[in-house]
C-alpha cells in the first residue's frame, strides 16, 4: 500500500501566511532532567488545515460541525500546474468536475519554498461553478483558498454550498488521479479551524 503524506510539517520558522511573525509556531520545551514536556502553541490555520464556516461567516458552523464521513473518502488530484494568478470556472470547465467529487487542486505553489504572496487561489467564478456542481471538497496547495478578493467571496460561496476547505497541502510529489484520501484533524470544538493530517492512499 502507498502512502502519500500531504501535511506540511510544523516547526518554528516553518512558511506562514502573509510571513506575519505573530502566526508563527512556538514550541515551548520544559524538562526537570527526567521528564520533558513540550507546549505548543500554534494558529488553527497553522500547515495543512481545515477551516469551518465560522472562519467567514458570522454565525458560522464552528469544527465540530464537520464529521469525518465528510474527510475520508475518494479524492481527485487534478493539475492546474499551468495556471497563473488563480484558477477560474475556464480553468475547472475541462476537468470533467462532478456531484461529490473531493477535488485537490496541484498547482505551482506545490513547488514554492517559502510563502509566496502571489500564491496560486481559486478565483470567485471558480467557487460558483464548484457549488453549482455539488462537490463535497476543495483543497489547495497554499495557505489560503484565496487572495485579494474583498469580503472573501470564495470562501463564502463554498461554506454557503457546504464544501469542505483544506488549506496547506503538499503535492510536488503525486500524480494527478484519483486516491483514498483521510483528512485527520484534531477533534477541536467551538472554533474555526483545526490542522489536520492528510493523507493519500494510491488505489488498488
Ligand atoms: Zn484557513
Amino acid at each position: 500500500m502507498k502512502i502519500y503524506d500531504i501535511s506540511s510539517p510544523i516547526y518554528e520558522g516553518m512558511p506562514v501566511y502573509k510571513n506575519k511573525e505573530e502566526k508563527q509556531p512556538k514550541f515551548h520545551t520544559n524538562t526537570n532532567g527526567h521528564v520533558t514536556e513540550s507546549r505548543i502553541e500554534i494558529d488553527a490555520h497553522t500547515g495543512t488545515h481545515i477551516d469551518a464556516p465560522l472562519h467567514m461567516i458570522n454565525d458560522g458552523d464552528t469544527f465540530e460541525s464537520i464529521s469525518l464521513e465528510k474527510l475520508v473518502g475518494q479524492a481527485k488530484v487534478v493539475d492546474l500546474t499551468h495556471v497563473k494568478d488563480g484558477i477560474a470556472k475556464s480553468d475547472l470547465e475541462t476537468l470533467s468536475i462532478e456531484k461529490n467529487d473531493f477535488i485537490l487542486f496541484k498547482t505551482s505553489n506545490s513547488f514554492d519554498k517559502e510563502f509566496n504572496p502571489e500564491f496560486i487561489f481559486l478565483k470567485e467564478d471558480g467557487a460558483n461553478y464548484l457549488a453549482e456542481i455539488g462537490i463535497r471538497g476543495v483543497g489547495i496547495d497554499a495557505l489560503g483558498v484565496e487572495r485579494s478578493q474583498p469580503n472573501h467571496p470564495t470562501h463564502k460561496a463554498l461554506f454557503k454550498a457546504d464544501i469542505i476547505v483544506i488549506e496547506g497541502l503538499q503535492l510536488k510529489e503525486v500524480e494527478p488521479k484519483s486516491y483514498l484520501m483521510v483528512a485527520a484533524p484534531l477533534k477541536l470544538i467551538g472554533i474555526d479551524a483545526s490542522p489536520a493530517r492528510v493523507i493519500l492512499i494510491e488505489n488498488e
